[in-house]
């Protein structure tokens, strides 16, 4: 195996160009990367404007140089990559909600399939010799009726979003297949973490809890809380996306911690945490329950274990735990039991 860490200390600092780094995974892995010694670049589509706070909670601002660029945009795309020529990118970029895909299928697929498939031509066509990591999902599985999924299930993407991830993982495939591409696909299952907004229903939960600890009477609505969910820590994630790219020959694989839990175990803990009993805060809202939501989402990362050697440690209670007590130290909320 190549010592890929003593082959760049001979020719200076690795670089990385992480895309969509104002999201919530891209500040963990740029932090990182940036701890493994690499120069980082980050790219957004609004350049300099970019959302810079996960990276200001990270201790990371001036240290990591942001380029404005759309993967959905050829040129721009083509342009960029030839006069950076990283190392590595990880493609972290796109439309990143399914709730939110079923009103934009278009916008969906163009920021994830569209923008995958232009960063991989591009890479062929400057016969770049860097290495593509590219944001999976393990949404693209559907319902597997229960049954863990790993890297030999057969995609049945069941949503807009689903469908564009599904699609870039193939195109991954196909261009390591036809192009000998160094590229592969983690195939995530969600990870969670303080810098989620509360579009997405962990932090909605935890900044519902919060405020009510903190005196709120408001009612937090969800929809159906026996839902099981595979929810790790994402600075857990990054480490793995990391070192996909460092194997001799990449392979896609499932990255989740392979612990499932009903979605109430995640509302007990964050409530809970607070000193509050959620039964009394939670109202069901049959309006938050999709037609099409699956019921059990499992999955079964060992592939990882084995090929990179990584394991998540963390798994949802503890997610629920230290996302409160994150919001507790940036809001300094009062927690009755703390009191
Ligand atoms: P985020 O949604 O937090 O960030 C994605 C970034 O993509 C945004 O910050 C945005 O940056 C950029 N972007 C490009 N096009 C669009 C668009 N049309 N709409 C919205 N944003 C766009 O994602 P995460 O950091 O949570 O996840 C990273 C990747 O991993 C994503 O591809 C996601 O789909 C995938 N993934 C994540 C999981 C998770 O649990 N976090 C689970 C499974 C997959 P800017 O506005 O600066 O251009």
């Amino acid at each position: 195996m190549i010592d890929r860490q003593h082959f760049s200390t001979l020719r200076g600092p690795r670089t990385a160009l992480i895309c969509g780094i104002s999201g919530q995974d891209g500040p963990y892995l740029a932090a990182h990367l940036v701890s493994c010694g690499y120069r980082v670049m980050g790219t957004s589509r609004n350049g300099a404007a970019c959302n810079r706070d996960g990276l200001e909670r990270l201790g990371l601002l001036g240290r990591v140089l942001i380029e404005r660029m759309d993967p959905a945009e050829y040129r721009g795309t083509l342009a960029l990559l030839a006069r950076l020529r990283p190392d590595e990118i990880y493609n972290l970029a796109g439309q990143s909600s399914v709730a939110l895909s079923y009103e934009q299928p278009a916008e969906t697929f163009r920021s994830i399939g569209t923008a995958t498939l232009n960063i991989l031509e591009v890479m062929r066509v400057l016969e770049l010799p860097t290495r593509l990591f590219n944001a999976g999902s393990g949404a693209m599985f559907g319902d597997t009726g229960g049954l863990p999924a790993d890297e030999s299930t057969p995609p049945r993407p069941s949503n807009p979003y689903a469908l564009a991830k599904a699609t870039a993982y193939w195109q991954v495939a196909q261009y390591r297949t036809l192009y000998g591409l160094q590229a592969c696909t983690g195939i995530l299952f969600n990870h969670e973490s303080p810098l989620r907004p509360e579009r997405f229903v962990t932090q909605k939960i935890v900044a519902a809890a919060c405020r009510i600890a903190a005196g709120a009477r408001e009612p937090l609505a969800l929809g159906d809380l026996s839902v099981e969910r595979d929810w790790g820590w994402a600075p857990e994630f990054v480490v793995a996306m990391h070192a996909m790219l460092q194997q001799d020959t990449l392979q896609d694989l499932v990255l989740a911690t392979g612990v499932s839990m009903p979605l109430e175990a995640f509302v007990a803990e964050a409530f809970g945490r607070l000193g509050l009993d959620w039964r009394r805060h939670v109202v069901r809202d049959e309006r938050l329950i999709r037609q099409d939501e699956i019921r059990f989402l499992r999955a079964d990362p060992s592939r990882a274990a084995d090929g990179i050697g990584w394991q998540a440690e963390s798994t949802m209670v503890d997610v629920a735990r230290r996302m409160v007590e994150a919001r507790l130290q940036s809001e300094r909320v009062p927690s009755r039991r703390a009191a």
